[in-house]
């Protein structure tokens, strides 16, 4: 893992006051080898101090700027609210939202248009890896957002999350999460080469501190996504210090 580890925190619908609290003080103790990532919900945002030693990032991005979009948050409004990153296409928000790559492909745009710097989170389900249909899935929506517009790249991280392992406590191999992270830098150097040799690969889907130092050993996978185990404050410190 030659580039910088960025490890990052989904917190999903889950947390509240006292965990911005126990998670501050926990990765306060990090150096700054790593770079922390935390995305709560957006309502909890503004709790955290000014003082801290990670970013802050929304879990989804409004394509749109302002104006009648309800239930919507703007770049503008999570910036505000501190937030310097956002995920966009999480495989939840793909399946229960509905959202199109085309969508989505508008919501990368205009974050990096707003300054601030999109998590693109990709992943095939279990039937298509079974159908060996998984990179030609990664390939599409990749193309989806960057085939067009191929200077979004150098301002992007990527996020490789398998459907079948989000939440199941079946990560990926590290040998399989290697191959579709290598098979995916590689894609994306058809866009901008050198943005790809740059780009910051996470893995997502249950990683824990169990398995992560073993994933984060693999050349192309620089850092991680994490769900459950970040809202343990604890475990998520370890998986940050076995970057
Ligand atoms: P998990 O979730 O770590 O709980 O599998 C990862 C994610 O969905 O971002």
């Amino acid at each position: 893992m030659a580039l910088k580890p960025l490890i990052a925190a989904n917190w999903k619908m889950n947390g509240n006051r006292e965990l911005v609290s126990t998670v501050t003080e926990a990765v306060a103790s990090l150096s700054a080898a790593v770079d922390v990532l935390v995305c709560p919900p957006a309502t909890l945002l503004p709790v955290f101090k000014a003082q801290r030693n990670f970013a802050l990032g929304g879990q989804d991005v409004s394509a749109a700027q302002a104006g009648a979009y309800t239930g919507q948050l703007s770049v503008a409004l999570l910036k505000e609210a501190s937030a310097s990153y956002c995920l966009v296409g999480h495989s939840e928000r793909r399946q229960y939202q509905f959202e199109s790559d085309s969508l989505i492909a508008q919501k990368v745009a205009a974050a990096i248009a707003g300054g601030i710097t999109p998590v693109l989170c990709i992943g095939e389900t279990l039937a298509e890896r079974q159908q060996e249909k998984t990179e030609q899935v990664l390939a599409k929506q990749l193309a989806a957002v960057y085939a067009s517009q191929p200077e979004l790249l150098s301002k992007s991280v990527i996020a490789y999350e398998p459907i079948w392992a989000i939440g199941t406590g079946e990560s990926a191999t590290p040998e399989q999460a290697q191959l579709t992270h290598a098979f995916i830098r590689a894609e994306l150097s058809r866009y901008d080469a050198e943005a790809a040799t740059q780009l910051r690969i996470l893995y997502g889907g249950s990683v824990n501190a169990a398995n992560s130092a073993a994933l984060f050993a693999q050349p192309d996978i620089n850092g991680a996504l994490v769900g459950g185990a970040s809202l343990k404050p604890d475990e998520f410190v370890q998986i940050c210090l076995s970057a």
